[in-house]
């Protein structure tokens, strides 16, 4: 989700929805008990390559979110949960590396929003550490982190300091269990929690895999695995925009197979549905890595080249123009194939995709009609 209104650090919108209504949506809360039930479930924020927990405090009076860390428009975010198995984990990861310290002693302090989380099985947090040493703690509103990019404050961390006034004894070995939620004996409420979280993280995991699937649908053409037409529009949309502001050329190639149906009408529309897969190939190897290549429908594909004026343009369309005719030749078992091309181009963005397009379109027909097998250049 995106933050689409937002003004020091209240949150009005997210994805041009209440914010408020969102969360509530998908979370329900108690108005009456707001921070206790948000901190179970905050926000995922991402900063560059780091993942942070945002979490709402309050709700104004007019149902802004407002958050005691930073967040503004343009942040991305996801729904977080606090998960007792990532907890172990790292509490795991944890007791290990302190007991290569051997601490006489472990301090141990955490965010509010764990001992939230964890009610009474709050011992979870120093349990592993008192197996190697005395270990106490407190919890705390509020921990920052200066480590690794800047100040940021935190939530649903956990912060453990080793304590030792002796160096360490190179030959002591620690033993260590695996499991940190041994020391809670075995609490039944502790395992369905565990349980739980193992089924919404899976579930998650699913769902994502399910979005990721989709997307890919939505983007790509089923045949021949480009772009298809809506990605086109969206892509020329974006590089128009690109174009106008930096005042940069923008070109635009439409590709179209000739004589298309009397290929199908020969060999069937199964070996037609190959030649257009081997026409993508062919077309894909001549093209540079900021090029954009999508199907436009049927034995019709299409093709962004930013930054190209042109006579560049016009050298992409006839090496391509040349590479369908020679190499179709070359392959064993598939006809002769040729395909015209159509070349339009903005000088400096200025123009509206849809103009470039038919301009495009006007070029390829005019190839058509000068007899096929050619490169024509809008005029
Ligand atoms: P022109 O040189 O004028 O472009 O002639 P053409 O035969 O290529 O053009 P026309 O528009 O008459 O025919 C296009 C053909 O492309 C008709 C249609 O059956 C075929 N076609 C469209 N999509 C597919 C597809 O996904 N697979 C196959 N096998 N054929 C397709
Ligand atoms: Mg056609
Ligand atoms: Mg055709």
């Amino acid at each position: 989700m995106t933050v689409t209104s937002a003004k020091n650090n209240e949150v009005r919108t997210i994805n041009h929805k209440s914010a408020a209504e969102l969360y509530n949506h998908f979370i329900g809360y108690d108005q009456h008990d707001f921070f206790a039930h948000a901190m179970e479930f905050p926000f995922i924020l991402k900063r560059g390559r780091h993942e942070i927990a945002r979490v709402p405090f309050l709700l104004s009076d007019d149902n802004n979110m407002q958050f005691v860390a930073d967040i503004g428009e343009g942040d991305q975010l996801q729904f977080a949960y606090g998960d007792i198995n990532t907890m172990l984990d790292s509490l795991g990861y944890c007791q290990r590396e302190l007991s290569a310290f051997q601490p006489q002693a472990v301090l141990v302090y955490s965010c509010i929003s764990r001992l939230n989380f964890l009610q009474e099985n709050v011992g979870l947090e120093i349990s592993p550490y008192s197996r190697i040493s005395p270990a106490a703690g407190f919890f705390t509103y509020g921990e920052v982190d200066t480590l690794n990019y800047g100040d940021n404050i935190l939530n649903a961390t956990i912060v453990s300091v080793a304590l030792s006034e002796d160096p360490p004894l190179a030959d002591k070995s620690v033993t260590l269990s695996d499991d940190c939620s041994a020391g809670l004996g075995n609490r039944s409420d502790l395992a369905r929690l565990k349980r739980l979280m193992h089924f919404i993280s899976k579930m998650t995991e699913k769902l994502q895999q399910a979005n990721e699937e989709l997307r890919i649908i939505s983007e790509k053409d089923a045949l021949t695995g480009i772009y298809n037409r809506r990605s086109f529009m969206l892509r020329l949309r974006q590089e128009t925009e690109t174009a106008r502001q930096n005042h940069s050329p923008l070109a635009l190639v439409m590709i179209d197979i000739d004589y298309f149906k009397s290929i199908n009408d020969k060999l069937g529309h199964q070996a037609g549905d190959q030649v257009l897969i081997e026409i993508t190939h062919m077309i894909a190897t001549e093209l540079r890595a900021t090029d954009f290549l999508a199907r436009y429908g049927g034995e019709e594909f299409v093709l962004i080249l930013p930054c190209t004026e042109i006579n560049g343009a016009r050298a992409i369309a006839e090496r391509i123009r040349q590479s369908v005719e020679l190499r179709s030749q070359e392959i064993q078992g598939m006809p002769a194939i040729t395909c015209s091309l159509g070349v339009a181009w903005s000088l400096q963005g200025g123009m509206p995709p849809e103009s470039l397009i038919s301009k495009a379109d006007k070029a390829l027909y005019e190839a058509k009609g000068q007899g096929r097998n050619r490169v024509v250049t809008d005029a």
